[in-house]
C-alpha cells in the first residue's frame, strides 16, 4: 500500500474513485463519526480535486499503462489519511512546549495547576456563582476568588474581569472618561501587539497628558501637569521592555502621595503583577501587588495568566469605594468572566494562601527550577535518546547551555540559565525536524538555535517526557524508512 502522500498519482481521471466510494471506506466512515459527515465529505472532495488536478497535470507517459483503479484508490486514501491527520492535529488540543518560554502567549500563556483543572471540572455543572448559601438568596458573583485576592494583596476589595486589558479599560472608563490622565512618557508602551496604552486611554474617553521624557520623569513633572482637568494619575508597568542607563522615575509611594494631596486617585496597571516577591528568581523588576497597595495605590490591575500562573483573567484590586463603582458600571456586565475562570482562579490563589505556590503552580515551579534539576532532566533525556539506536544512528545529540524566558511580556532581558538538548542530523535540516515535531496529534513546539533543534525541558512536564521521546523517534523514523526502502532491491 502506498502510504507516502508525496508520491505522484499515476493514472487516468477515469480511475479516480467517487466521493461515495471514499466515504464508504472504514477510515472515512470512522472519521465522519468524529468530525461530522459534512466536514469529511468536504475533505474527500478536496482530496479528489487535488488528485484529479495532479493526474491531469502529469499524465502517465505515453505507452505506459495507467496504474489502475486499486493503485489510484490507494494513493487517494494516503492523501485522505494525511489530511485527516492534519485535521486532528489542528483541532485545539494540547501541545508540548519545549521552547523554555514559561508564559508563552502563543501557546496559551500559563498552564494551569492540577488543582485548577479539577476546579474547572467541578464548576462545569451548577455552582453557587451568584448565590448566597447562607441566606438562600442571590449573592455577589465570584466572591470566593475576590476575597482571596483582597487577603493576598492587603487591599480592601477586588473585582475579576475577562483580562487585564478589560480591567484597565473599565478603570479608565469609570474614573477618567472626560478628564485627563497624567502618565509618564516612558510608559506609553505597546504590550503584545494590540494593547497600546494611548489607544486604550483614547477608547475609554480619557485624554492623555504625558509628563517628563522617555528616560527621565520627576515628581515635579507630574506636579506641574496636574490641574483642574486631571482625573487620575496613572502608572503603567512597561512590561515588555526596559529603559536602562540614565533613567529616573518617582517611587510609587511618592506618586500616590502626590495624587492624594491633589485629591486624586493613583492607579497602577501592573501587567504581570506578581502576588509575591520574585526577586529570588532574578525577577526583581516585576511589580509586587501587595507592595503597590501598601505604597498607597488606590487601584492595581494585573493579568490572571501571567506570573500569577492562573486562567485568563483581569484582576482589579484596591479601595472598596472604587471597586464598588466599577462593579456598578454597565461595562462590567460586558467584561465579566465565567464560573470556570473563577473556579480556576480561586484554586490558583489558594496555593498562594497555603504557601504552596512555588511547588504547585506550573509557571512558578518552572521559573524556580534549579540548574541542578535542569541539568539532571536535560542529561537524562539526552541519554534516553542516545540509547535508542534508531535515533542515535541519525542524530547528533548534545546538552548545551542556553537561556529560557519568562515570556508573556514579563521580565524582558532577565536571563534564566538553562540546559538544552540539541539535535542535528545530516539527513534532516533543523527546520524540517522542527516541522516534523509539530506535525503530530500532540504537536511538540521546539526552538531552533545555530542550525540545531533545541529542546528546553524546563517547560516540558515530567509526564510528557515519554511523548517527547516518541515524537523525536517518529520524526527520525520517516528518514530511516526511506533509507531502508531505497536499499531494497
Ligand atoms: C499584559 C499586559 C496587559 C494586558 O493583559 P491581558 O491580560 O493580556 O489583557 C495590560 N497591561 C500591562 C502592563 C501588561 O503587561
Amino acid at each position: 500500500m502506498n502510504d507516502d502522500p508525496q508520491e505522484h498519482i499515476s493514472g487516468s481521471p477515469r480511475d479516480l474513485p467517487s466521493v461515495d466510494e471514499v466515504l464508504r471506506t472504514p477510515e472515512a466512515a470512522a472519521s465522519a463519526a468524529e468530525f461530522g459527515l459534512d466536514r469529511i465529505t468536504e475533505l474527500v472532495r478536496s482530496v479528489l480535486d487535488g488528485a484529479r488536478a495532479e493526474i491531469i497535470e502529469k499524465p502517465p507517459s505515453p505507452g505506459l499503462r495507467s496504474a489502475g483503479r486499486p493503485a489510484v484508490l490507494d494513493a487517494v486514501m494516503a492523501r485522505f489519511n494525511d489530511a485527516l491527520r492534519k485535521l486532528r492535529r489542528d483541532r485545539s488540543g494540547r501541545v508540548i512546549n519545549a521552547t523554555g518560554v514559561a508564559i508563552h502567549t502563543n501557546l496559551g500563556r500559563a498552564p494551569l495547576s492540577a488543582e485548577a483543572v479539577e476546579a474547572i471540572s467541578a464548576a462545569s455543572g451548577y455552582t453557587p456563582l451568584e448565590f448566597d448559601l447562607e441566606t438562600g438568596r442571590r449573592g455577589p458573583r465570584g466572591s470566593g476568588a475576590e476575597l482571596l485576592i483582597s487577603d493576598l494583596t492587603g487591599a480592601e476589595a477586588a473585582l475579576v474581569v475577562n483580562n487585564c486589558a478589560a480591567a484597565a479599560f473599565l478603570v479608565l472608563s469609570e474614573l477618567a472618561a472626560g478628564g485627563e490622565v497624567v502618565i509618564s512618557r516612558g510608559e506609553l508602551v505597546e504590550i503584545g501587539g494590540d494593547f497600546r496604552v494611548p489607544d486604550v486611554l483614547a477608547a475609554s474617553g480619557a485624554v492623555l497628558r504625558e509628563v517628563g521624557t522617555t528616560n527621565r520623569t520627576k515628581l515635579a513633572d507630574y506636579e506641574r501637569t496636574i490641574g483642574d482637568r486631571t482625573a487620575l494619575v496613572l502608572r503603567v508597568h512597561p512590561s515588555n521592555y526596559r529603559i536602562v542607563g540614565f533613567t529616573a522615575a518617582p517611587s510609587d509611594a511618592e506618586l500616590a502621595g502626590l495624587a492624594h494631596a491633589k485629591g486624586l486617585s493613583y492607579y497602577v496597571d501592573a501587567g504581570s503583577g506578581a502576588l509575591v516577591d520574585l526577586s529570588h528568581l532574578g525577577l526583581d523588576s516585576e511589580p509586587v501587588v501587595p507592595r503597590l497597595i501598601s505604597d498607597g495605590a488606590d487601584l492595581v490591575t494585573f493579568s490572571g495568566d501571567k506570573l500569577l500562573g492562573g486562567p485568563q483573567a483581569g484582576i482589579v484590586t484596591g479601595r472598596r469605594v472604587l471597586i464598588d463603582r466599577l462593579r456598578k458600571n454597565p461595562l462590567y456586565r460586558v467584561l465579566r468572566t465565567s464560573k470556570t475562570v473563577y473556579a480556576a482562579l480561586e484554586a490558583t490563589l489558594s496555593n498562594f494562601a497555603r504557601g504552596t505556590a512555588f511547588s504547585e503552580i506550573p509557571v512558578l515551579r518552572m521559573l524556580s527550577m534549579t540548574e541542578e534539576e535542569l541539568s539532571r532532566r536535560a542529561n537524562a533525556f539526552a541519554k534516553m535518546l542516545s540509547t535508542e539506536p534508531a535515533i542515535a544512528g541519525q542524530l547528533r545529540i548534545g546538552v548545551v547551555p542556553g537561556a529560557s524566558a519568562v515570556g508573556g511580556g514579563s521580565a524582558p532581558g532577565v536571563p534564566l540559565a538553562t540546559l538544552l538538548v540539541a539535535l542535528s542530523g545530516d539527513r534532516v535540516s533543523a527546520d524540517e525536524l522542527a516541522a516534523r515535531l509539530r506535525d503530530r496529534e500532540t504537536p511538540v513546539i521546539a526552538r531552533i538555535a545555530e542550525g540545531r533543534v533545541v529542546l528546553d525541558l524546563r517547560t516540558v512536564f515530567e509526564d510528557e517526557v515519554g511523548e517527547l521521546f516518541e515524537a523525536v523517534r517518529s520524526a527520525i523514523s520517516r528518514d530511516s524508512k526511506g533509507a531502508a526502502m531505497k536499499q531494497m532491491p
